[in-house]
């Protein structure tokens, strides 16, 4: 089994990449300290370690990425992450943006499709010690109607459309960020939920493997 350890060299890379955030606009303290504190090379595999403090996506499992560190800062800084907010997070991954949100004191529920994902970071957030944060296996465009409803819910596959269905899950009041565009390159959209009515801001464009359909087991 894989040791996980987290050495000097690291620790400089980590400094390093959050110099880099700071200087493209990512201002907030308490999200650099989870850049700083998180080690990002745990979610990749070992050979790659260089690559995991690089300002890139990479490469993981089953044609799926692990998304750029400026994107994850960029959702997280749209998303205003409050301590004890309750979190759905769409695209589980590697599973790296699921412990920057847990780190900022926020409830994690985070749903993958590919079920060699759901497995690999399933085992990977308990031996690394994020043991809070909820896993579960299914269809994202569903939402996670037993633990809902939100105070913010944050897609980190890139849509077609904005999935309206899931803003039923979400509480008055939250927020849902979500990449959505017909094109390869999909608009950043901050949605805030008022009553009836849903807010709508747009914050660039940014590239994401697709959100789909259905489970893959
Ligand atoms: N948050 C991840 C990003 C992973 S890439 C990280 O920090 O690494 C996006 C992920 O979304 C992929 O793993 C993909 O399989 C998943 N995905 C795509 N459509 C989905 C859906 N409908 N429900 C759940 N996950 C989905």
């Amino acid at each position: 089994m894989r040791t996980f350890v987290d050495k000097h060299i690291h620790r400089g890379l980590r400094t390093k990449l959050v110099v880099d955030l700071r200087t493209k606009g990512i201002k907030d303290q308490a999200i650099l300290n989870a850049f700083l504190s998180i080690p990002r090379h745990y979610f990749l595999d070992e050979a790659f370690f260089q690559w995991a403090y690089k300002d890139a996506a990479f490469p993981i499992e089953v044609g799926q990425t692990i998304s750029q560190p400026y994107t994850v800062a960029m959702q997280t800084t749209l998303l205003e992450v409050e301590a004890g907010d309750k979190i759905l997070e769409i695209g589980t991954g590697s599973g790296f943006q699921a412990c920057i949100l847990s780190f900022l004191g926020a409830k994690v529920y985070t749903i993958e499709r590919q079920k060699v994902l759901f497995e690999k970071t399933y085992k990977l957030l308990r031996q690394i010690g994020f043991t809070k944060i909820r896993t579960l296996f299914g269809d994202g465009f569903k939402g996670a109607q037993k633990f809902a409803p939100f105070d913010k819910i944050i897609i980190t596959c890139g849509a077609m459309e904005i999935p309206t269905s899931l803003f039923s899950q979400l509480k008055d009041g939250g927020i849902m960020v979500v990449p959505a565009g017909s094109g390869d390159n999909k608009k950043m959209y901050k949605i805030t939920k008022q009553g009836d009515e849903l807010i709508k801001e747009e914050h660039g464009v940014y590239r994401f493997v697709p959100m789909l359909q259905g489970v893959n087991s």
